[in-house]
């Protein structure tokens, strides 16, 4: 279930701060009857319409982008930078995406017009698990492995235990390939969390999404999830 001006907004029938005043103002019915309640939630099946013309329903969109770095993660951006859904333009529903990658992070990023499977898949205690692999400066030591999979607290902020991999060390270089899974989605965990025990993030992917993985996609592609990896994503 969704707020109603939620709904509204994303259906394209005006912005959030419009949408909460027709409402209010008694221009939106729900099932037939007008509902002025902000607080007001709606679910797929909810007949919404505005001055009695219903809000158009559109079919729903599942799909995963091979988000590329240079890329902002949300539908609009304030300084005109390209975003993921101007990578999906084809796409003719109003997609948006499931959390967020940071601008220089590429990898797997879900887009969806779906919001009840969106909220579900972005609150902490669905747990999706993500994994991610980071190039780093300096080689991770045994201590700082072991504070990652414990759980590390930054900037009074408790990340939860990651599960954690050295794939790999350059020691001319200084650098390492490190592989973290995680459940949470707090913002810049990746990055925080790593250059806490003293290796800077340089470079971000994230390659899996709960069972979704980046395989037989390029950069900047795109693809429609499959039926049953939407009813299992549910
Ligand atoms: N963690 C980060 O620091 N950045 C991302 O884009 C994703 C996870």
């Amino acid at each position: 279930m969704e707020r109603l001006q939620k709904v509204l907004a994303h259906a394209g029938v005006a912005s959030r701060r419009q949408a909460e005043k027709m409402i209010t103002s008694g221009h939106i019915r729900v099932n037939g009857a007008v509902v002025t309640e902000l607080g007001t939630k709606v679910g797929v099946h909810d007949e919404i319409s505005v001055d009695n013309v219903p809000i158009s329903s559109e079919a729903p969109a599942y799909i995963l982008l091979y988000k590329p770095r240079g890329v902002i993660s949300t539908a609009n951006d304030e300084k005109g930078r390209k975003t993921v859904v101007d990578l999906v333009e084809d796409v003719k529903q109003r997609v948006y995406p499931v959390g967020r990658l940071d601008y220089d992070t590429s990898g797997l990023l879900l887009l969806t017009n779906d919001g009840e499977l969106a909220n579900r898949l972005t609150h902490p205690k669905y747990e999706v698990e993500k994994t991610y692999v980071a190039r780093v400066t300096g080689i991770p030591s045994n201590d700082a492995m072991r504070q990652l999979r414990r759980g590390i607290t930054v900037d009074g902020e408790a990340y939860a235990p990651a599960k954690l991999k050295l794939l790999s060390t350059d020691h001319k270089k200084q650098t390492a390939i490190v592989q973290l899974t995680l459940h949470e989605g707090k913002n810049h965990e990746v990055k925080k969390m790593l250059a806490a025990v003293g290796c800077p993030v340089e470079k971000l992917k994230r390659e899996q999404y709960g069972f979704l993985t980046l395989k037989g996609l390029q950069t900047g592609d795109a693809r429609n999830l499959k039926p049953e990896e939407v009813k299992e994503l549910r």
